[in-house]
């Protein structure tokens, strides 16, 4: 059954199929023009043709009002694009922060992006004080753990919610050159105010036991770093969301592919979208956090419109081992290799086109160690990087190179065989959202006032989540804001 869906009951867990699984095929169509009318105005809009994507879901369609399918055309204040971590926190910052209705619209479901195949640290650890990202990922750090933190004052339980724990992480360095790094970053970070401390290789053994350490081992620990579970963060998000429901302040399209833009004749403002199923009218904003499918999709909304927008945002592969109840040993800490610093904000191949990086994947794959162990007792390592267009099928020769990597730190893992854990492991794939100067793209774009774009997170969405959706929300409402959006502006980067 076809369904615009106000969502009333919740779906079941996510599966890594709904990760891992995902492929998008287009196919061309379009629509004809036409006016459309919100509100008491009439516009005279002309329709941006864009072609359909046809997903498949690894969920069941959400649960409907039977009032809400008969109508195909209805009328938010907010439109979001995408129901990852970006578009779920932006909807619930709207919900929270203003009195608007909020549309989230998706072609699949939440957690089929690159979110679903996230590890889940929100760290400072390897991050740079003085940075662009610092301010924004500090912020939003502090709005994770105000968020962990009003859950237990209701009485809640933040690590069954959210999957969160503060663990503290540890940015482990291998040479003496790499120990020349963590001292430096131990002092810059401490000076930025945060609580760092650098481990000799016997402080390390101790914190964390079943590394392997020798003189030239040492870490920089923050201990205040913590990590959650993305598939139960999403799920926590989607259930407050859906609180707004019955107020008539939300509703989810998922499986709703967004196929073109209708404009106003007037002021070219953007005025409703047009999905697979329905036209949805917007009175203000329109969010478009697609991951890294933003790119194309703005491409092939703007096509036939006078508008030269590229957004460079390309997909970056990513492969994540988990070892479900891992029994071997136990982790203390979040952990991740201090090569992971530069393998995120590496450029490799930064002028070519995405089709081109489709030719040179074996050059750009590169593979870092991060360890993690989640609420359930699973060990998840981490994980790959390469350009490999938007294919998300999962390559075992990637897979076997995380778990050797990871066998290089943790040596009872090498007392296994690697096909020995086949028969109780997990493997996510995600499509990472890259951008080539390395940062996020938050704000309006450029001859469109009334469309905003929040993107380009790569490795760190789920990090920096929260501060993002405050960014934009607050553009959007004409607030102050909290952390200088400059950076991430649209203007000059699109
Ligand atoms: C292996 C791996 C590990 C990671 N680990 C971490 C970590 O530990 N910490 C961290 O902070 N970050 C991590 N990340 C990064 C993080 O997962 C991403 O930065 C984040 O999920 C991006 O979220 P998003 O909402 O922008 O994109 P996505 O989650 O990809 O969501 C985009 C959504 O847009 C939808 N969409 C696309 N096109 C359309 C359309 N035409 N119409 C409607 N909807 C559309 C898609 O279906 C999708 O649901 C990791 C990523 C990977 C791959």
């Amino acid at each position: 059954m076809a369904a615009a869906s106000t969502l009333l009951s919740h779906p079941k867990p996510h599966t890594n199929d709904d990760v891992s699984s995902l492929r998008s095929h287009f196919k061309p169509s379009s629509f004809a023009s036409q006016s459309t009318s919100f509100g008491s105005s009439k516009f005279a809009s002309k329709s941006l043709s864009l072609r359909t994507a046809a997903t498949r879901s690894g969920r069941p369609e959400p649960a409907t009002l039977s009032h809400s399918e008969s109508r195909s055309d209805q009328t938010f204040d907010v439109l979001v694009i995408g129901a990852g971590i970006i578009g779920l926190t932006i909807a619930r910052q709207f919900l929270i922060g203003s009195d608007l209705s909020v549309a989230v619209i998706d072609k699949s479901v939440p957690c089929s992006g690159a979110t679903g195949a996230g590890q889940g640290y929100i760290w400072m650890g390897h991050k740079t004080p003085g940075s662009d990202l610092w301010d924004l990922g500090l912020r939003s750090q502090k709005l994770w753990e105000e968020l962990a933190e009003s859950l237990i004052e209701q009485g809640l339980d933040p690590l069954q919610l959210l999957g969160w724990k503060k663990t503290g992480s540890l940015l482990v360095g291998r040479t003496p050159e790499d120990l020349d790094v963590l001292k430096r970053r131990v002092k810059q970070v401490c000076e930025a105010g945060l609580r760092a401390e650098y481990l000799s290789s016997s402080d390390l053994h101790v914190k964390e036991p079943e590394l392997l350490v020798d003189k030239d081992t040492g870490a920089a620990f923050l201990p205040d770093d913590c990590q959650l579970d993305a598939r139960r963060g999403v799920e926590y998000l989607e259930q407050g969301n859906r609180n707004y429901a019955s107020k008539g302040r939300y509703a989810e399209f998922y499986n709703h592919p967004v196929i073109s833009l209708l404009r106003s004749g007037g002021n070219g403002d953007v005025v409703a979208i047009k999905t697979s199923r329905n036209t949805l009218h917007c009175k203000k904003a329109i969010v478009v956090a697609a991951g890294c499918w933003s790119g194309s999709l703005m491409r092939d909304l703007l096509k036939e419109s006078e508008i030269v927008l590229d957004v460079p945002v390309k997909p970056r592969k990513g492969h994540l081992l988990v070892l479900e109840n891992f029994n071997s040993f136990h982790l203390n800490h979040g952990l991740m290799e201090v090569g992971y610093v530069d393998h995120q904000t590496a450029n490799p191949l930064p002028s070519i086109s995405t089709s081109e990086l489709l030719n040179q994947d074996e050059q750009s794959l590169s593979v870092s160690m991060t360890a993690t162990m989640d609420t359930m007792g699973n060990i998840i390592l981490g994980s790959s990087r390469q350009f490999a267009g938007f294919c998300t099928e999962l390559e075992e020769s990637i897979i076997s190179r995380i778990w050797e990597r990871a066998g290089e730190f943790f040596p009872k893992l090498k007392e296994k065989l690697f096909s020995d854990i086949s028969k109780s492991r997990e493997v996510r794939v995600g499509l990472r959202p890259y951008m080539p100067d390395g940062k996020p793209v938050i704000g309006p774009m450029p001859g469109l006032a009334n469309v905003f774009l929040a993107t380009g997170h790569e490795g760190g969405g789920l990090s920096l989540a929260l501060g993002t959706a405050e960014m934009l929300t607050d553009m959007v409402l004409g607030n102050s804001e909290k952390v200088n959006s400059a950076p991430f502006t649209v203007h000059g980067r699109c």
